[in-house]
């Protein structure tokens, strides 16, 4: 009981200390948040269906049976796994996992990367450089980490297990939004108080939620993805030192870009390799491409490129899928609501998807954790859209300024660019040596060097938005104060 007060009396330290006084991008690191309903559950369990057990289901599931609602997640596929890739866990997302307990797996499972370079495509020549490592935990108060996909999804399905009953070859082919009820292919129907579509960028869930048929949008960009021994990579004295030093590697040319960092204890080099799509129809993550057409595809690049595509014996293709942002995540009946990629699907060069996913399920798991009354549904999923639009829709607009911009032709606009990034690394390398730093950051055209807008990405606490918006605008349900509902 003592220590649930005390978990209480810190949030609300927490939550007086930054309480709107100040932007965002100039609030203070929080000590520490602690949930306070971690330890007291909900007094209305509520039925919770979720369709899909991709990274943003899972968490989810952690989230909202953590806080005593019943889980049933429906899943299409007949094993829970991810592709060979990486992925990158910036701190806005390490927070929350470091906090329900993940620390240990994340370190064991990590590589945390010293800097984010950018380089010349053909020459190979640094015009982008920015400081991570325990730069991240100074100024973010939480580690940047690289990470396998396949790891990340293990950690969040430990989290979720306890909390979730999972239907595996369950696709979910139909939805009565108004009854709350799903159809799965092989006819079985369940009946849920609230239904979630965790059902990724091709979502069906989406289509009901809208009102109408809602297809995604190809944005002309395709990924190869690969997973390089480096073992194979320490035996070339060019690329070792990519081992020996691990960093987020941008390779930047015109319509494509190459990302490389280590995984897994340095023993893999996760490579996405960004190019113009040739119409790939291809509707899952997991389609062979053809190393042949890789080579070709960044064939001119600087040696080490060369090299490290020399070492891929097979790749995955990857179409990159992209949506406007929508007028609405929540169904008007007030049962079925979206999450993740099926109502924010973002392209991955802000590295901040699956972050948008788990942020989205942290909000949900802190909002229903205080409801009372059932009449609280509709207002509380009105409240988790509000809360998060803003948010997502910034960080999608975010990552298709960052497609222009690694991807610009030879010319000035690309010389302007370089010029910006390489202003951005000499005030880096200023503040290395121990020298103040000289620059106005905003706007840099290397975004993980603009302080302002990683102040905004990576300062974030979904729980804690969430915990502050209760306590201002959501507790003056539980006296009886009428809100004025959108929905
Ligand atoms: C090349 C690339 C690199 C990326 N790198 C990063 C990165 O570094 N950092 C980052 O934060 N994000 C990154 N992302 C984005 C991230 O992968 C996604 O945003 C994230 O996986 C979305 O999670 P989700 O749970 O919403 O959807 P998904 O992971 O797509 O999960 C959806 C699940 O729903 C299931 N499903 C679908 N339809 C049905 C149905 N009808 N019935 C039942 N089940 C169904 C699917 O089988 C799947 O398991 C990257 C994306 C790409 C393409």
């Amino acid at each position: 009981m003592a220590s649930a007060l005390l978990q209480v009396s810190r949030a609300s330290l927490v939550l007086n200390s930054t309480n709107g006084a100040k932007p965002e991008h100039q609030r203070e690191v929080p000590e520490v948040f602690l949930t306070p309903r971690v330890t007291r559950p909900t007094l209305l369990p509520l039925h919770f269906a979720i369709v899909g057990c991709g990274l943003g289901g899972l968490a989810a599931a952690h989230c909202l049976g953590r806080a005593g609602h019943t889980v049933t997640v429906f899943e299409s596929a007949s094993s829970i796994g991810d592709v060979g890739a990486g992925i990158q866990i910036s701190p806005n997302l390490s927070r929350l996992l470091i906090r329900w307990g993940l620390g240990d797996d994340l370190r064991r499972a990590s590589v945390k990367p010293e800097s984010i370079t950018f380089r010349r495509y053909k020459t190979g020549h640094r015009v982008g450089w920015t400081k991570w490592g325990e730069n991240m935990d100074k100024d973010y108060g939480s580690p940047y980490y690289h990470v396998h996909r396949a790891d990340l999804l293990d950690m969040l399905l430990k989290l979720a297990s306890p909390y979730m009953t999972l239907f595996l070859n369950s696709r979910v082919v139909s939805l009565d939004p108004d009854l709350g009820q799903l159809t799965l292919e092989s006819g079985r129907r369940f009946r849920a108080d609230i239904i979630l579509g965790a059902d990724g960028v091709k979502s069906m869930i989406r289509e009901v939620v809208v009102g109408h048929p809602d297809k995604p949008i190809p944005t002309g960009d395709a990924a190869y993805r690969a997973i390089i021994p480096t073992a194979e990579m320490s035996k070339d004295p060019d690329l070792k030192p990519l081992v020996d030093h691990p960093e987020m590697t941008g390779w930047i040319g015109p319509g494509r870009h190459i990302m490389g960092y280590c995984i897994r204890g340095r023993e893999e080099y996760n490579i996405v390799m960004l190019h113009p799509d040739r119409g790939s129809r291809a509707e899952a993550y997991d389609m062979p491409g053809s190393v042949q057409q890789m080579k070709a595809d960044f064939a001119g690049w600087e040696p080490r490129v060369d090299k490290l595509l020399g070492l891929i014996s097979h790749t995955l293709i990857w179409p990159l899928f992209d949506r406007n942002p929508l007028d609405t995540w929540v169904h008007s009946g007030g049962k079925v609501a979206l999450l993740g990629d099926a109502c924010h699907p973002m392209l991955p060069y802000r590295a901040q998807g699956a972050a948008m996913a788990i942020e989205d399920a942290a909000v949900l798991g802190v909002l229903f954790s205080h409801i009372t009354s059932r009449r609280q549904i509709r207002p509380l999923l009105q409240a988790y859209q509000d809360l998060r639009y803003p948010r997502t829709t910034d960080t999608q607009l975010a990552a298709r300024a960052n497609q222009k911009i690694f991807h610009l032709p030879d010319g000035p606009e690309q010389e302007a660019r370089d010029i910006s990034m390489r202003e951005g690394m000499e005030d880096s390398l200023r503040e290395e040596r121990g020298e103040p730093s000289l620059l106005d950051s905003a706007g840099n055209a290397n975004v993980w060097a603009d302080r302002p807008k990683n102040r905004i990405q990576f300062l974030y606490d979904a729980e804690l938005e969430a915990e502050r918006w209760w306590r201002t605008s959501g507790n003056r349900w539980s006296v009886g104060e009428t809100l004025a509902f959108k929905l």
